[in-house]
């Protein structure tokens, strides 16, 4: 069963949200990728790198540490346009379905009095982190989520063919 969606998103019409990118079956389990997109892409500005990063490791450590979830949680890393996250889950749920946890994760960012594995050890660029900024981006898009869960749009992207490339290839971004 190909659940690959054939349909490709159109970032001039995306507002921040919870959106399910796609759904992948491995064997007999189903696995979903969410875009958690933070900011409206090109139309204000990304996240600085180094609030991403820490960003990264704040919901990471969260999400990795939630009793209800923890063993539901594959991956959660940024997206290279530094608009978002991807984060994908086992099974298949609504994106709604996750809007708690991802609420709470970014809730969660305003207690941090520093950023988990921010260390030589632990980290490839420790150096490039930016808690303030982390914490600025984490309240400004929680309080967009929790004013804005009545909104359809928060949950379901806008839809466009997909491109396809000079050379005839399918585009992806991820
Ligand atoms: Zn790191």
């Amino acid at each position: 069963m190909d659940m690959i969606p054939s349909f490709s998103v159109d970032h001039t019409r995306i507002v921040p949200g919870i959106f399910t990118s796609r759904v992948d079956v491995l064997g007999d389990q189903k696995v979903t990728t969410y875009d958690v997109r933070v900011t409206r892409p090109n139309t204000e500005p990304a996240v600085d790198v180094a609030a991403m990063h820490s960003l990264e490791h704040l919901i990471a450590t969260y999400l990795r540490n939630d009793p209800d979830w923890k063993d539901q949680v594959i991956y959660w890393g940024p997206m290279g346009c530094l608009t978002g996250f991807y984060l994908i889950l086992k099974g298949n749920r609504e994106s709604k379905e996750i809007f708690d946890l991802v609420l709470r994760a970014f809730r969660s960012v305003e207690q941090a009095e520093d950023v988990p594995g921010a260390f030589p050890e632990n980290c490839g660029n420790y150096r490039m982190h930016n808690l303030e900024m982390a914490k600025w981006h984490a309240r400004k898009f929680a309080d967009y989520l929790a004013g804005n869960e009545g909104s359809p749009e928060i949950f379901e992207y806008p839809k466009s063919e997909r491109l396809v490339t000079g050379d005839g290839r399918a585009f992806f971004d991820s």
